[in-house]
């Protein structure tokens, strides 16, 4: 078990330690990209029959709740067992907490999930659920399965602000931020899906064993809630899932990038896709905020990344577009001096899209180049193709309403 699966998570351990000078320069911008974040808020976390849901408070807000009632700290550590480590629902199960205390949770709270809308399995196993939240709008998860563990795909917003020319998601304007209780809540209800109650001692034998924070939506766009998604998923005396099994992929919002791994010390991925700044202006339109040379200077100092905890820099493999041999070469003249490997995604195809997968040769000869500068270069398997479950070929119909 690694470490920090056994000393309990202080919420956000390393804040204390000042950012660097170079990230200082962006907290203006980053503030505007929280505060932005805002107006795409998920709805309230209270139904209208007004109970609220206990799923997505962290544990200090929990405690809150419950002296708002009247009760010791230990009741939300009680809850807290019951919801993430047990995964009960139904307060008339908590058999350590009296019937009448029962009772009177079911009164003011509910322990929710999102709704199957549908769930599909791929003929490689791969299952795919579409959820719908209480305001109908709906996100797409995916479970990707290997021999004896798994990792889940987790959506951070319907729809998404960027539009990756190549990213199935990035057709779909951005509906809304997810809130807490509904990224935990994928979580969740996929574990439901699998029975994998309890929470398995330790992390080994878990089939959701890893979080690849991958699914729909830029999740630094809407950090805060991923944030404490996160800090609810990591914490020992429920899920206990380490930062060393959650990935999140960004597509380069820098100002945030420092945040993260000062707070979260989650790994790090980055969508590079491109060497050269026009050809990334194009795939990934955030470039021309946030060029490579900027993008790969929040890499390098990004906490926490060392050569047991490498940086995986995605790379799509574009027919003709980005995959010669002598932007493989570029590459890895780039990532000098950053502890990283380079994660090689053929291109998946969705209707309408405008690119080719690379050969299965040329992808072959991008990764000898990379892997012979001493680069790790794995070519991800497509899971769940049948199912439009790969990678970038997410996307719901889920419109945003016309405000006014
Ligand atoms: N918004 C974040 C995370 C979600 S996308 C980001 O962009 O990093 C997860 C990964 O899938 C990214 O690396 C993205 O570039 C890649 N991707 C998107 N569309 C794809 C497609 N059609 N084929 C292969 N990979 C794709
Ligand atoms: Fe958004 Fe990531 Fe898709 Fe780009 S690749 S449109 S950032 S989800």
């Amino acid at each position: 078990m690694p470490d920090d699966a056994r000393t309990p998570l202080k919420a956000f351990p390393q804040a204390a330690r000042p950012l660097p000078p170079e990230a200082s320069l962006n907290a203006e911008e980053r503030a505007r990209i929280l505060a932005k974040a805002a107006i795409f808020s998920p709805p309230d976390a209270t139904l209208p029959d007004g109970r609220r849901d206990l799923v997505g408070m962290t544990h200090a807000q929990l405690v809150e709740e419950m002296r708002g009632m009247g009760e010791k700290p230990f009741r939300a550590k009680q809850l807290w067992h019951w919801i993430y480590h047990q995964g009960a629902r139904d307060f008339g199960v908590m058999n350590s907490i009296a019937k009448p205390m029962q009772a009177k949770l079911a009164e003011r709270f509910v322990v929710g999930r999102p709704e199957v809308a549908t769930e599909q399995t791929s003929a490689d196993g791969t299952r795919k659920w579409l959820f719908r939240f209480r305001d109908q709008q709906q996100v797409e998860t995916v479970y990707i399965p290997e021999d004896d563990r798994g990792a889940l795909c987790i959506s951070t917003q319907v729809g998404c602000t960027l539009s990756c020319s190549f990213c199935h998601t990035g057709t779909q304007k951005l509906v809304r931020n997810l809130g807490v209780a509904e990224i935990v809540g994928q979580f969740m209800a996929a574990r439901d899906s699998y029975g994998e109650w309890p929470t398995p001692k330790g992390e080994e034998g878990r089939r959701l064993s890893n979080i690849v924070v991958m699914g729909m939506g830029e999740p630094l766009y809407n950090y805060e809630n991923i944030r404490d998604a996160l800090v609810i998923i990591m914490d020992h005396e429920g899920i206990g899932l380490s930062r060393r099994r959650i990935t999140l992929s960004t597509s380069g919002v820098v100002p945030v990038m420092d945040l993260c791994g000062q707070e979260l010390g989650v790994n790090l991925a980055v969508s590079l896709h491109a060497v050269r700044d026009d050809l990334r202006d194009e795939l990934v339109p955030l470039n021309r905020k946030y060029p490579i040379a900027e993008l790969l200077a929040a890499c390098r100092r990004y906490p926490g990344a060392s050569n047991a905890r490498r940086i995986t820099f995605e790379y799509v493999m574009l027919k003709g577009i980005n995959d010669s041999v002598a932007e493989a070469q570029e590459l890895t003249r780039l990532l000098q001096g950053i502890p990283a490997k380079v994660n090689l995604i053929p291109f998946n195809p969705w209707p309408g899209s405008q690119y080719e997968t690379s050969t299965h040769a040329s992808i072959q000869a991008f990764a000898d180049v990379l892997s012979r500068a001493g680069y790790s270069s794995p070519v991800r398997r497509p899971r769940g193709r049948d199912i439009l479950a790969a990678c970038g070929q997410l996307k719901t119909e889920t419109e945003r309403a016309r405000r006014g």
